[in-house]
């Protein structure tokens, strides 16, 4: 007798959601269900690296596509690692997923299906979407290394069912009975829709995905003939030059689950030196959801020959660069490699180096020849990029000609170079900051004024993170960062500010007296222009707005 089970609350939500309110692009449950195919093989032939035996007879991986169009039904199987019983359960009846809870509230404000959907690429709820295009989904799966399959079965209203079956062959077989109310173009029992669906989506996966054709013959006779539809090539083995950039946008999007073209794409091939690889690269334009919280791990997957070894390697990507998606395939990996041997790889340091050098060298690149794209890709990136570095002040040097500051001088965001480029003659050699909520709560500080006076260019703090990150950075190519809240501007020769002091020593005497307790001293300024007085900090250099976060801080 089957078991009956229901799904996690969570999972409830989030399958009403798939079956009532997702009405177009429903065709990636095919993609999806694809993807957790290949990933179960590709957890098989790790497996079996260690030993091959564990195959059996059944040693060519390989995905199978079966449409029943008159019963509309689809069938997807696979030879993969398959599932136990507790593996089904704790898959398919929750979501485990960290990045849940994320997306739940995301969910509660109003979303278009493009959204939508981008998030559920994004958050990995792959197997659920099913239900937008079924109204009843099958699984049968059998684990590598159980004697007894499993089936699994859901209309996706609230419960499932579960039970131990028979099964022979390891892997997984999903059924999907098809909605009845499904539009023409979603009639997916078709195979010529889904050998088109496949080409679309699923085309670098790296197993064969096979169906089973009729074909006409010479002589009008009909031939069954198993095919394979995806190209299979893995596109960072193939030469650069014969590769098309909607193959690269197409690959991108397919494998790290975005619905928009990546703002810009680094392949290359490293030969000669001590280390040999491959490395396929690529800069999303938008942030993923989760890329600000603590739930984003950044890292490359790693490849040996086509072998995929494991994914999100962190050590070779710098934490500044951490948005970076793509690969790194090198014969130099050994297969069982572990990530701890990989820590003190001598090789590692290299690649990780090389790589380093070309995305510096893409985003500089961008700066001088695309800025516009560049804003884009800063407003999307720049805090990240931020606070990588701030964990990294050592590495300043290869990250602080990539930041944007919104200055007092200019319309849109320029570079520290564009800064001291456009330094005044007469203006020390110091790049002058002002800290504050925004634009206007910065222009609005008396310590502008006297600046602004001088045309000195002002960059203007308006994340949380800058003030912290510009003391911890110091300068830039020798100047140094200057607030302009700090009691030294420079902005007057000494000479005559002393004589200034001298003069009214009496009156600055009397004001403090006056508001004893209150502040710690009274002096004279040249910053100020229009306004009579301004209050600065006791620190020196510290903004109030700094005190105020250090004080949330408790330090
Ligand atoms: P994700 O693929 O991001 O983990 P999914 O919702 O697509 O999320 O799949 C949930 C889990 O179900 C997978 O992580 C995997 O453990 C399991 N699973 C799904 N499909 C298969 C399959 N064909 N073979 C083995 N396990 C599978
Ligand atoms: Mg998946």
């Amino acid at each position: 007798m089957p078991e009956k089970k229901q799904f996690q609350t969570e999972t409830k939500q989030l399958l009403n959601l798939m079956i009532n309110s997702i009405y177009t692009h429903k065709e990636i449950f095919l993609r999806e269900l694809i993807s957790n195919a290949s990933d179960a093989i590709d957890k098989m032939k790790f497996e079996s690296l260690k030993d091959p035996e564990i195959l059996e007879n059944d040693t060519v991986f390989k995905i199978f596509i079966d449409a029943d169009e008159k019963n509309k039904k689809i069938i997807i199987e696979d030879n993969g690692i398959g599932m136990s019983y507790d593996d089904v359960v704790e898959n398919l009846g929750t979501i485990a997923k960290s990045g849940t809870k994320a997306f739940m509230e995301q969910l509660k404000n109003e979303k278009s299906d493009q959204e939508t959907l981008e998030m559920i690429g994004q958050f990995g709820v792959g197997f659920y979407s099913a239900f937008m295009v079924a109204d009843k989904v099958t699984v049968e799966t059998k684990k590598w290394n159980e004697d007894n399959g499993v089936k699994w079965e859901s209309d996706g209203s609230g419960e499932y069912e579960i039970e131990y079956i028979e099964k022979k062959n390891r892997g997984t077989k999903i059924t999907l009975h098809l909605r009845k109310d499904l539009e023409d173009e979603d009639n997916f029992a078709k195979k010529e829709k889904l050998e088109e669906l496949v080409r679309k989506y699923s085309n670098y996966i790296r197993y064969p995905i096979k169906m089973e054709v009729t074909e006409t013959d010479e002589d009008g006779k009909e031939q069954k003939e198993i095919k394979t539809i995806n190209s299979m090539e893995s596109l960072w083995r193939k030469n650069k030059d014969d590769i098309a950039e909607e193959e690269y946008s197409e690959f991108y999007k397919e494998t790290y689950h975005d619905w928009t073209d990546p703002f810009d794409v680094i392949h290359f091939k490293a030969e000669g030196s001590t280390v040999e690889f491959t490395s396929l690269l690529f800069i999303p334009a938008r942030a993923p959801f989760d890329y600000y919280t603590k739930e984003y791990k950044r890292g490359l997957s790693l490849y040996s020959k086509n072998v995929f070894i494991m994914d999100k390697y962190e050590e070779l990507i710098p934490s500044y660069f951490s948005f970076v998606k793509g690969l790194v395939d090198s014969p130099d990996f050994t297969l069982n490699i572990s990530r701890e041997i990989l820590q003190h790889s001598k090789n590692i340091k290299v690649m990780k180096k090389n790589i380093e050098k070309k995305i510096h060298q893409a985003l500089k690149s961008k700066i001088n020849n695309d800025r516009e794209k560049y804003q884009e890709f800063w407003n999307e990136f720049g805090r990240g990029m931020k606070a990588g570095l701030y964990e990294n002040v050592d590495k300043k040097d290869k990250v602080m000609d990539l930041l944007l500051f919104e200055t007092s001088n200019s319309e849109k965001p320029i570079t520290l170079d564009e800064y001291i480029e456009n330094m005044k003659k007469d203006q020390e050699a110091y790049i002058y900051y002002a800290v504050g909520e925004s634009r206007d709560s910065i222009d609005n500080l008396p310590q502008m004024e006297a600046v602004k006076e001088k045309g000195f260019d002002v960059l203007y703090l308006t994340d949380h993170i800058d003030e912290f990150l510009i003391q911890m950075l110091h300068d830039y190519k020798g100047k140094q960062f200057k607030s302009i809240s700090s009691s030294d501007l420079k902005l007057k020769d000494t000479e005559e500010k002393k004589k200034e002091e001298e003069e009214n020593k009496d009156l600055l005497g009397k004001i403090k007296e006056l508001l004893s307790g209150k502040v710690k001293e009274v002096r004279l300024t040249d910053k100020l222009k229009k306004s009579p007085v301004c209050i600065v900090s006791a620190h020196e250099g510290m903004s109030i707005n700094m005190e105020k976060v250090l004080k949330e801080l408790d330090q």
